[in-house]
């Protein structure tokens, strides 16, 4: 609970970004605070193979690299709190910031809440949700034994997934909006490579398909060079395009882009002794390991703003 202490460090989500600053605020004898949020450890938390984290020539699992940055973090004096943050009061360090359990003070504050998957936004995407409809394969592919896939999106994240899903399915399909893939030149070799994987230019979904009992049969395609639609059948939808900043709750308190970003000089946010680093404020990147390097400068940032406050 948070009783009355003032935290050096309070540090709000726990990816890759979140807990590389905790593990450098904790080795400066910060003692950090890490509130986990609703999903910790982040995104390589619902990612397979990581083969561009440096240092695993190997690869490795993605929820196993973040069981090693959070063992890492903890073994050097982090205070790590499964609780979800609800609000902040950002109007003058020491900072609250307050979850499910109450309220914490902290004399400054690191944002590393990261993004999270996009929806196509149809009621009937809602609809089959969890019941044929997804956005993690890591998480579904198993139930896709045999089955025909389709996934949408034609970026990095759309290629993994449906090359992961391959693993599973009879066939796999990419259906993406436009003639050419947005899509590193690897992973757009891979794709190209893989049998089991057709791409389906110029589509976008329109609407599932599919019943109660059934679940996802088919889904309505429209091609975007002609108009016209049709049915294709499939049996699972799965959703790779893209990603929106988790920065709800500091709507009308910091600065951010109009697609909800937060607007950073470096890692320093318009408030004085609140940083923010990964994806939460990076659109270009995304990397685990992009933001792992910010975490490291907003942990140093933060020291040096905790060192001339004294
Ligand atoms: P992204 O690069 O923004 O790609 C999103 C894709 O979804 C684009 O192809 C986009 O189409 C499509 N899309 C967006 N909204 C759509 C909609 N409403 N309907 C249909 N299609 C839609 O996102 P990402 O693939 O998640 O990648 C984000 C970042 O993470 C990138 O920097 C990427 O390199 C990185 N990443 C890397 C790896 C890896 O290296 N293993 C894996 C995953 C992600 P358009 O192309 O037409 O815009």
């Amino acid at each position: 609970m948070s009783g009355n202490d003032i935290r050096n460090v309070i540090i709000i989500g726990s990816g890759p970004a979140g807990l590389t600053a905790a593990l450098y605020n904790a080795r400066a004898n910060l003692a950090p605070l890490v509130l986990a949020g609703p999903e910790p450890g982040g995104q390589l938390m619902i990612t397979t193979d990581v083969e561009n984290f440096p240092g695993f020539p190997e690869g490795i699992q993605g929820p196993e690299l973040m069981q090693r940055f959070e063992a890492q973090a903890e073994g050097f004096g982090t205070d790590i709190r499964r609780e979800i943050v609800e609000s902040v009061d950002l109007s003058a360090s020491p900072f609250s910031v307050t979850t499910e359990e109450g309220t914490y003070r902290g004399k400054t504050v690191i944002i590393s809440t990261g993004a999270t998957a996009r929806w196509l936004g149809l009621e009937s995407e809602t609809r089959f949700r969890g019941r044929g409809v997804s956005a993690c394969a890591t998480c579904d592919g198993f139930f896709y034994k045999d089955k025909v896939i389709t996934v949408v999106g034609g970026g990095d994240s759309a290629i993994e997934e449906a090359t992961y899903l391959t693993r599973f399915g009879s066939k796999v399909y990419l259906a993406h909006r436009r003639d050419e893939l947005r899509a590193s030149q690897i992973m757009q070799k891979r794709a190209f490579d893989n049998e089991k994987l057709e791409i389906l230019w110029n589509s976008v979904v329109t609407e599932v398909l599919g019943d109660d009992l059934a679940g996802v049969t088919a889904v309505r395609l429209k091609d975007t060079q002609t108009g016209e639609e049709r049915e294709h059948a499939t049996d699972g939808l799965f959703l790779g395009i893209g990603h929106d900043p988790n920065t709800a709750i500091f709507k009308g308190i910091l600065d951010m882009d109009d697609d909800g970003y937060l607007l950073t000089d470096g890692v320093k946010t318009n408030v004085d002794g609140v940083f923010a680093c990964g994806d939460v404020t990076d659109h270009v990147y995304q990397q685990a390991i992009t933001a792992a390097g910010m975490g490291c400068q907003a942990a140093i940032e933060a020291e040096h703003w905790l060192e001339g406050q004294e």
